[in-house]
Parts: C-alpha cells; sequence; structure tokens
C-alpha cells in the first residue's frame, strides 16, 4: 500500500473534537467572558456539582491538575518524613513525584503483566518489606488506573482496611471508568483526576478533581486549594497552595462533559476494532474484570524490543501517531533511582520494551482505525 494515499492520522485530535462541540463550547466561554470571574466563577461550583453526580461521589473539590489533587490528597492525610506511600512502579511520574514533594518515601510495586493494573500479591510484600525494615511507617497506598482500567480496588482496599492504609486513586486516565458497576470516583478515600488536555476528559489547559466522601476531607481540599485558608478570606489556618481551577478551565469542561459518555462509547468501539483485527499478531489490551474502561490509552505488547522497532517504522512510515508509555519503569528513572531499595520489579521492568499505544481518540474514523490495524499487520505477520 502507497502511505501517500492515505492522509495521516495523528494519534489526538482535539481540532476535530473542537469542531463537533463549537456552539456550546463558545457559549460556554462567552458567558464567562461576560461575567468576568476568572477564579472560583459560577462554572466552578457548576462543574463541581456535575462532576460528583456523573460519578456518584459526595464531594467534588476542582483543582489546578491531577499532579495538584494528588498533592492536596496527601497533604490532608498529613502525609510526609517517614511515610512509605505504596504505588506501582509502571505509572507516569507524578505519582511518585508528590510524595517526595512531601518528604515521604515511594515504595515501588510491581504490576500485574496482563492488566498493567499495581500487582496485588507484590503490594502485600512490599508492605511486608518496609514492616521489616523498620524505618519507614506504611501509610498510605496510591492505586492508579492506568490507561482507563480500574485497578483492583477490592483487594487494594482489604489490604488498606487491614494495614490501617489511607487509599488514594490517581485516577489521572480514568475518570469516567466503572468497577462493577460503579464509576470510578469512590473506590478510594480520596480520588484525584487530572484533565490535562489529552486525558479521557480534558481541558485546553491543565486542571484536575478530587472526589472523597468524606465532608470533612473535602473541606480540607478546599482551604487547601486556597493556601490554607478557614472560613474568612485572610484567615490561614494550615499551609496549602494556589491549586485552583480557572473558571475557563471549568466551562470547557463543562461543554465537553455533554458528550463525555458518547465518546468513552465510541473509544470502546474503536478498541474493538483493534481487538478484532489484531489480536492473532500481538497481545491486545486485557481487560480488568466486571469493568468498563474509558480508553485513555490502547496499548498492545509486541514480543521484544526488535518488534516494537519494527511496528513504530511501519506507522512512523504511514503517518500514524503512537507512543510509548512508559519507556522505563519509574524506579529505572535518574530521579528515582537513590529512593528505590533494590527490590527487582521484573514485570514493569520488561514493559518498558515491549508496549506501544495506538491512537484511540473519538474522532478516529471506523476505516482510520482498520487502517492502523492493517499498516501494523502488514508489518507483524
Ligand atoms: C497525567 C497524570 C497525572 C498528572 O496529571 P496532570 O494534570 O498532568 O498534573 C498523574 N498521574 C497519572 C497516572 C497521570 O497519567
Amino acid at each position: 500500500m502507497n502511505s501517500d494515499d492515505f492522509p495521516p492520522i495523528p494519534f489526538l485530535d482535539l481540532k476535530a473534537q473542537q469542531a463537533r462541540i463549537g456552539p456550546g463550547l463558545r457559549a460556554r466561554l462567552d458567558a464567562v467572558l461576560a461575567h468576568g470571574q476568572y477564579i472560583l466563577g459560577p462554572e466552578v461550583s457548576e462543574l463541581e456539582a456535575r462532576l460528583a453526580a456523573f460519578c456518584g461521589a459526595a464531594h467534588c473539590v476542582t483543582v489546578s491538575s491531577g499532579t495538584d489533587a494528588l498533592q492536596i490528597a496527601m497533604m490532608a492525610e498529613g502525609i510526609g518524613r517517614g511515610d512509605a506511600v505504596f504505588l506501582p512502579a509502571f505509572t507516569y511520574t507524578a505519582t511518585a513525584e508528590v510524595p517526595l514533594l512531601l518528604g515521604a518515601t515511594p515504595v515501588f510495586v510491581d504490576v500485574d503483566p496482563h492488566t498493567f493494573q499495581i500487582d496485588v500479591a507484590g503490594l502485600k510484600a512490599r508492605i511486608a518489606d518496609v514492616k521489616r525494615g523498620g524505618t519507614l511507617r506504611p501509610r498510605a497506598i496510591v492505586g492508579v488506573d492506568l490507561f482507563g482500567q480500574p485497578a483492583d480496588w477490592d483487594a487494594i482496599r482489604a489490604i488498606a482496611t487491614r494495614e490501617g492504609l489511607f487509599t488514594l486513586d490517581d485516577c489521572a486516565q480514568s475518570f469516567g471508568a466503572a468497577l462493577k458497576g460503579e464509576r470510578l470516583g469512590r473506590a478510594a478515600d480520596a480520588t484525584a483526576t487530572s484533565f490535562f488536555p489529552s486525558k479521557p476528559l480534558g481541558a485546553y489547559g491543565d486542571g484536575g478533581a478530587l472526589f472523597t466522601e468524606s465532608a470533612e476531607r473535602a473541606a480540607l481540599f478546599r482551604s487547601l486549594r486556597t493556601h490554607g485558608e478557614g472560613t474568612t478570606r485572610y484567615e490561614v489556618m494550615r499551609i496549602g497552595m494556589n491549586g485552583r481551577l480557572d473558571t475557563m478551565q471549568a466551562a470547557v469542561l463543562l461543554a465537553k462533559l455533554e458528550v463525555f459518555e458518547g465518546e468513552i462509547a465510541r473509544r470502546e468501539q474503536i478498541a474493538g476494532i483493534y481487538d478484532k483485527a489484531l489480536a492473532d499478531v500481538l497481545k491486545i489490551p486485557s481487560r480488568v474484570a466486571q469493568s468498563v474502561s474509558a480508553w485513555a490509552v490502547y496499548s498492545v505488547l509486541l514480543r521484544d524490543e526488535a518488534e516494537r522497532e519494527t511496528a513504530k517504522a511501519a506507522l512512523q512510515a504511514a503517518g500514524i501517531g503512537h507512543a510509548v508509555y512508559y519507556p522505563r519503569a519509574l524506579h529505572q528513572q535518574p530521579a528515582y533511582a537513590s529512593c528505590h531499595d533494590g527490590v527487582p520489579l521484573p514485570v514493569a521492568e520488561g514493559l518498558g520494551r515491549r508496549i506501544l499505544a495506538l491512537p484511540i481518540h473519538p474522532d478516529l474514523s471506523d476505516a482510520q482505525a482498520a487502517r492502523v490495524a492493517a499498516v501494523l499487520r502488514a508489518a507483524l505477520v
């Protein structure tokens, strides 16, 4: 096939989405320009109510990014020096960066070779390691819902209850996903999500949100996102941060929320097209049982690094967007080398050499998805 006959296929197409939601989006932005309340304007509280209703959580507090959501949740819990925070080694850097910024120690846990989610047996073993070591206090588990799929929250919660640990859901990639019929947002003591433009529900800039069932926690989140303020503006109760979501971003998100359910359904269809076309030539994503994925990422596994290079080269030559999440596990990154205890995490270490993400945005057509699959098949068979 001559690639000149086909236009390029972008990894993400936010312009197509913008064209689709144009009128509603502009009306929302015009409303903000008209009232001029750029910080904590009415769209922010409207969005919080809508997001809470969407995932069934009692409270939603929007914040300035997914990273700040993680930080505010850990600050509210008082996590700091001497605390061990258990988290998967195969995730975005923010998950591990935040405990370190607060003086705590991330303890890396291996992931499941099929779903890529935190490995439950590994989690138990790592908690035992820390207890035996005797220098750190087990304090929190950050379960990451990787690539749009939920982590094994029943198992994580059971371990946390037994060990007396705080649970934080890093749901940055998976807002809109569901486990056993319930949308993520209440699976952990607190849930943090991101509205970075490429996430399933993305703003036109940075943004994030926290969800919790606890009114006290929600009040702390609100205080912390505005410099630790009390019930009156210039009463400073605690050290916080400037962590608010802009009204403009809230307006964008309100417009996008209107089409969000349909977009998740569309991503599921595309995943189905890839599954059918590719299952016999590579390892398609394994589904977490009883879940609905938000399909932030559709990642396949090739046999080895050489085969992945072949696949990448073919996609590149055909003008098809692709990405590697993540080339290295976090404990293999220079910044985290000194805080890892040296325990091997073989699954996380191996995935970085074999994984490859294909385009899965909601504006990808059936024909485009078929073309991506055909190019891959031609390269691999
Ligand atoms: C994107 C992401 C974050 C950080 O979100 P930002 O909004 O970019 O700060 C945190 N954790 C995971 C797993 C992510 O994918």
